[in-house]
């Protein structure tokens, strides 16, 4: 999305939900030290989630645990969630969880089913890289989660995360299969982060040739009060505010997309 600040960013997501796209927002940044900056960057998606409401957009937040001071402090990062998932349920937006190192999956997503017990506009980002991932994904898949698979982006050891690309993709791909799986069944919500366009068609033809067309809501989130498409697929730039838009005005008007 282009544009290295807030301002530029919603009006990229303005023009995007004029096309019929749906958005998501995030501010770049991780490992704050101190927690008048993590409380600073709570503040900042607070606003965010106010324009979001004022122009009427159909755009998510995304936010890493570590710029909301995890680290820190992980009681006052899971009171930041809340309050963030709260606003974020009141606008009619959503709640996403990025996935960071692997030393950071274990309290991600134990934070993560903290607030999703509490609000159901929230989802977590899964790293198809993760040796553990396909544990984590059958642990997670009885809450009917809202779940965002990517490849992952750190430079994990061989023993923690699969060293091979051909072996991320294939894994990439069997992780997608079962998370459309239970999106078919109303069980989950797929979001699919990827920039291979490959991938994205082959996972497209297959939500509509099995799903999508009948795709429901997760019922956990049918109180909430933008209901939720069950797959959604995005592509992120990597510039300032990032944005996330998904697919094509055909995948919305067929997918129900946003
Ligand atoms: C919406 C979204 C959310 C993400 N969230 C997280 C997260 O929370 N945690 C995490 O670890 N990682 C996250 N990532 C990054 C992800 O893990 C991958 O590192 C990244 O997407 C590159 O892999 P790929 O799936 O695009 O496929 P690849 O196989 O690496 O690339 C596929 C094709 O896309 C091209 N490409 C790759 N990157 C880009 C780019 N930035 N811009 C344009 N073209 C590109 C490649 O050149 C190649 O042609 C996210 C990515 C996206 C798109």
């Amino acid at each position: 999305m282009p544009g290295e600040d807030v301002a530029a960013a919603l009006a990229a997501a303005a023009d995007l939900a004029r096309e019929g796209l749906g958005s998501v927002l995030t501010q770049l940044g991780e490992q704050v030290t101190s927690r008048e900056e993590a409380a600073g960057v709570r503040d900042h998606y607070l606003r965010v989630l106010e324009e979001i409401r004022q122009r009427q957009l159909p755009t998510e937040i995304s936010v890493k645990l570590t710029h909301l001071g995890l680290d820190l402090n992980p009681k006052a990062c899971l009171q930041d969630l809340l309050a963030l998932a709260a606003r974020a349920a009141a606008v009619g937006s959503f709640l996403w969880i990025d996935m960071e190192e692997s030393r950071y999956v274990d309290p991600t997503l134990e934070l993560f089913q903290a607030v999703r017990a509490a609000h159901a506009g929230v989802g977590v980002c899964l790293q198809a890289y993760l040796r553990r991932t396909p544990a984590d994904l059958e642990a997670l898949l009885p809450l009917a989660p809202a779940i965002r698979l990517v490849k992952g982006a750190y430079n994990e050891p061989p023993d923690v995360a699969l060293p091979k690309k051909r072996d991320v993709d294939g894994a990439y791909a069997v992780l997608a299969g079962r998370l459309l799986q239970r999106a078919a069944q109303g069980e989950a919500r797929a979001v699919f982060g990827t920039h291979d366009l490959g991938l994205l068609a082959r996972l497209r033809q297959r939500a509509l040739a099995t799903c999508c067309m009948a795709f429901a809501p997760p019922s956990s989130a049918r109180s909430t009060a933008k209901e939720f498409p069950s797959v959604s697929w995005s592509a992120m730039g990597r510039t300032g505010s990032r944005g996330t838009c998904g697919g094509s005005p055909n995948d919305r008007r067929m997918c129900g997309l946003w």
